[in-house]
């Protein structure tokens, strides 16, 4: 069986007898590890959680605690908190006796980009979703069952993502420009409490009476293209609602996908809107695609910009990827 899964594989890639055994060894040697002992008779059996304290309230604090036994239970250390200066010690101590396994980013996808950002990526993260928007969770499969999480720490091995930084922040997922970063503007401008996919009704709303889709001028990799009006940029295929937009972009490439939309004006807007809504194929109407690593985006109007579906401020914008990947801990 593992033998034929190997000689299907070179079989595939057209390689030779020699590279073939090589390839069933190598492969008997994973499956060997995959079938690890228990994490508490190996050297990496420490876990972080970084835990948002927003996620940590309500039914986010019963998951936790469900979490933390199961993790205690395969045999993890685990040490948890809501404390940014905590968690430094935790990690520097958890890397000086070489035990730490992984950090786990415990909230929504500001909770990842904020561990990211604070701690490199030279570590390994996974993600324990309890936000609102889970896209990176959400993307690799990752649910709120322990039993599934616990499995993802003992067993797998971590795979290597792309990570982007939009003027200077972190993300993991996307950017935009435009009629939905107006839309998140509106809505952390009048947040009161929790956000929920109904608290974007008013915003929705007032966005589309207000919203003039002005132009925004683009440089891909120092190189000027035709302005748009509406542009999105993917690390990762996914946006607010599961929609899969940029089905094309791939985590692990080097490239940032980008999407454009060129007409201006009320209708063409919300002909955009809509398509983006509804079209789940990821080809939304009329929109232009480039691949790039630099993008840089400006206009003489007033055009607010989102990172990860939090408001980040108006352009000029510049995104990037950084020259090294995260390590990410994901379903096998
Ligand atoms: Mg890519």
């Amino acid at each position: 069986m593992l033998y034929k899964s190997a000689w299907r594989v070179a079989k595939l890639n057209n390689i030779t007898q020699t590279q073939q055994f090589t390839l069933f060894f190598v492969n008997s040697l994973r499956i060997e590890s995959s079938v690890m002992p228990n994490p508490s008779q190996t050297r990496k059996n420490l876990i972080i959680l970084g835990v948002n304290p927003r996620a940590g309230t309500g039914k986010g604090t019963e998951k936790l605690d469900e979490l933390v036994q199961a993790l205690q239970d395969s045999g993890f250390e685990v040490e948890q908190t809501t404390d940014l200066r905590t968690l430094d010690a935790y990690v520097g101590a958890g890397q000086n006796t070489g035990k730490l396994r992984a950090v786990v980013a415990c909230g929504g996808d500001g909770t990842v980009r904020l561990l990211v950002d604070r701690l490199g990526t030279k570590i390994p993260f996974s993600v324990f979703p309890l936000g609102t928007e889970n896209l990176l969770a959400k993307h690799f499969g990752i649910t709120t069952d322990v039993g599934k999480f616990c499995k993802i720490l003992t067993s797998s091995q971590p795979i290597k993502i792309d990570v982007g930084r939009a003027n200077g922040q972190i993300f993991l997922s996307m950017v935009s420009a435009g009629f939905d970063a107006d839309v998140v503007r509106r809505l952390h401008a009048e947040r009161t409490g929790p956000i929920h996919h109904t608290s974007y009704f008013w915003p929705v709303w007032k966005s589309i009476f207000a919203y003039r889709f002005p132009p925004i001028e683009i440089q891909v990799d120092g190189k000027k293209v035709e302005p748009g009006r509406w542009t999105f940029i993917f690390n990762l295929p996914r946006y607010a609602l599961n929609l899969a937009l940029a089905p094309d972009a791939r985590a692990d490439d080097g490239l940032l996908e980008i999407k454009v939309f060129d007409k201006g004006g009320f209708w063409n807007g919300m002909a955009y809107f809509f398509s983006v809504l509804f079209r789940r194929d990821g080809r939304p109407a009329k929109s232009r695609h480039l691949r790039g690593r630099v993008i840089e985006l400006a206009s003489t109007s007033k055009v607010p910009f989102q990172i990860d579906g939090d408001a980040g401020g108006e352009l000029p914008l510049r995104v990037e990827l950084l020259p090294e990947q995260l390590e990410l801990l994901v379903p096998e």
